[in-house]
């Protein structure tokens, strides 16, 4: 069983990653010291595929759990929803000493752990991923929050969960681009940190919605070891996290909403900054070309649509919170698996990477 231990001294815990593990999180929380009152958020979706499970594991266990749904979808990540779902707790019969377990992706984490900080001003909660993105990357690492009108998770906490619980079966129920756009991330998590897996990853059946345990953990285990090195995102390690994703989140911006998913803005992020790492890091052709290749592997989109114009991308990019002083910190590759932080792109540079994703490879 793989478990991936995070070390942020009293805020530490464990991410274990286990074929079964979301029937038997009654028991697991219980050794985690959860006790008493649940309140669990899940969305509608995920609520009904994988809620009775996880519930009737906390009542076999002793726990005393009481559900809460947010409506599927990015819209939900509101704070119309946090009070929503407090109100519902508060109702429910929640006070402080209640824990909070999140059942669903990246947008139940985010919001049900923002609930979780700021809940009679914070309880304990407890990560149960169920996307490939929240298995690898938004459960772990404590960033909770909401988007609100002017931006994207401009409004949250940082709370690191007490325990966090992978079960890659889980995944099975996943929509086929759902299970696909995950892998930007991944691919994404191997450029920066383990050129190994580039290789393990092009071997994997895209179409088998399978993803090894054991790659899972080692996803998990680089993003915990950045996060680690810089909790909260002060001495710019915690940035290596977001290769790809300057240009990547402008583009997100720039579609109407919902054209692209957020692993298919990356990908187009990830190979503007490929070769922008091949224009000022040195970083070889032929290895841009191979992570390039594992997207499309993944079917992942490479080539910018025409009606999205560099101007709008732009001008998004300028709102991008990792814009520090009208000066840009973007990474950068030298080789597979080694990433920097870079300050001498120029918006120049930047506009004509993005012209570039206008061009077939
Ligand atoms: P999501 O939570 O919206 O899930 C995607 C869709 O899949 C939803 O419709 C959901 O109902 C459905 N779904 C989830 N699990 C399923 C399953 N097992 N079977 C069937 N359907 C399932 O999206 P996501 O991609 O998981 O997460 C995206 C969010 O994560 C964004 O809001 C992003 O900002 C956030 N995020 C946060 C961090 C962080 O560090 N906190 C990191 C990365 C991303
Ligand atoms: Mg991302």
């Amino acid at each position: 069983m793989p478990t991936v231990q995070v070390d942020l001294e009293e805020r530490s815990y464990q991410v274990i990653v286990e074929c079964g593990v979301l029937a038997e999180a009654g028991a697991r929380l219980v050794a985690a010291g959860f006790h008493g009152k649940i309140a669990v958020v899940s969305d509608e979706t995920v609520a009904d595929l994988h809620g009775p499970p996880l519930l009737d594991s906390l009542t076999a266990a002793g726990l005393k759990p009481t559900l809460h749904t947010l409506p599927a979808g990015e819209s939900s990540k509101s704070l119309g929803q946090t009070e929503e779902i407090c109100r519902s707790m508060i109702r429910a019969g929640h006070d402080r000493k209640s824990f909070l377990v999140a059942l669903g992706g990246g947008v139940t984490g985010d919001l049900a752990g923002f609930v979780a900080a700021i809940f009679y001003r914070g309880i304990p909660f407890a990560q149960i991923p169920t996307t490939i993105v929240s298995h690898v990357d938004s459960s772990v690492g404590g960033k909770t929050g909401v988007n609100v009108a002017e931006g994207k998770n401009l409004v949250g906490a940082f709370h690191q969960p007490r325990l966090v619980l992978v079960d890659p079966e889980v995944l099975h129920t996943l929509p086929a681009r759902e299970f696909l756009e995950g892998f930007a991330e991944v691919i994404k998590h191997a450029a920066i940190r383990d050129a190994a897996m580039l290789d393990e990853l092009a071997a994997l059946d895209p179409t088998s919605r399978t993803v090894p345990a054991d790659l899972i953990a080692r996803n998990i285990a680089i993003k915990a070891r950045i996060v680690e090195a810089d909790e909260l995102e002060l001495t710019g390690q915690r940035a290596l996290l977001n290769f790809g994703h300057t240009i990547g989140h402008g583009i997100e911006a720039a579609v109407p909403y919902g054209e692209l998913l957020h692993g298919e803005a990356i990908s187009l992020g990830l190979r503007a900054a490929l070769y922008l790492s091949e224009k000022r890091a040195g970083l070889a052709p032929a290895d841009s070309a191979r992570i390039l290749a594992l997207l499309q592997h993944f079917q992942l989109p490479i080539v910018l649509p025409d009606e999205i114009s560099t101007a709008t991308i732009l001008e998004k990019l300028g709102r991008d919170k990792k814009f520090e002083s009208g000066k840009i910190r973007f990474v950068v590759l030298d080789a597979p698996g080694s990433a920097r932080l870079s300050d001498d792109i120029t918006p120049d540079d930047l506009r004509e990477a993005i012209e570039h994703l206008r061009t077939i490879p």
